[in-house]
């Protein structure tokens, strides 16, 4: 049986599988459990993830499945991704990005205003930059901040020890 993962616009990885999406559990060694995401419904479908990459598949669902909800979570996963790859606008992202789906998938994605404010979220969370450091042993130079903007040498010299930078 076929399975892959998707993001949710919540940053939450879910698993689907035969037209179902399931939350994980938990993890052990040997497997990883996971629930259908209809459980707070009562739903008892489950699924195991074996280490030896295998599905299992438990319980039985007393609902249908939605293949179309995956087009929506990988729809809202691109729109995430090219919101911090790409400058342009939220509205001209999210329009190309719906541009290709069904009528039926597209009236099941969240609003144009939702999509716009998940995608500021998005591109905010990516420029908050490093956090103040404590002390010179804690500061790290992430590589993108090691030049500047005109891409002169900012970080010019890093003992690594924590003793000398500057
Ligand atoms: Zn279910």
């Amino acid at each position: 049986m076929d399975f892959q993962f998707v993001e949710t616009n919540r940053n939450r990885k879910k698993l689907y599988c035969g037209g179902f999406f399931y939350t994980k559990i938990k993890r052990t060694d040997s497997a990883e459990y996971w629930k259908c995401d209809q459980w707070v419904n009562k739903c008892k479908g489950r699924a195991i993830i074996n280490s030896d990459g295998g599905i299992t598949l438990n319980g039985v669902h007393y609902h249908e499945g939605n293949p179309v909800k995956l087009e929506v979570a990988e729809t809202v996963g691109t729109i995430k991704k090219r919101a911090q790859s790409e400058r342009d606008a939220p509205r001209a992202i999210i329009s190309r990005a719906v541009s290709y789906l069904s009528q039926t998938t597209s009236k099941m994605l969240p609003t144009v205003s939702s999509l716009s404010r998940f995608i500021r979220h998005a591109r905010e969370k990516e420029n908050s930059g490093p956090s103040v450091p404590l002390s010179l042993s804690e500061l790290t130079v992430p590589p993108q901040y090691q030049n500047t903007a005109k891409g002169d040498k900012f970080l010019l010299y890093d003992s690594k020890d924590g003793t000398k930078k500057i």
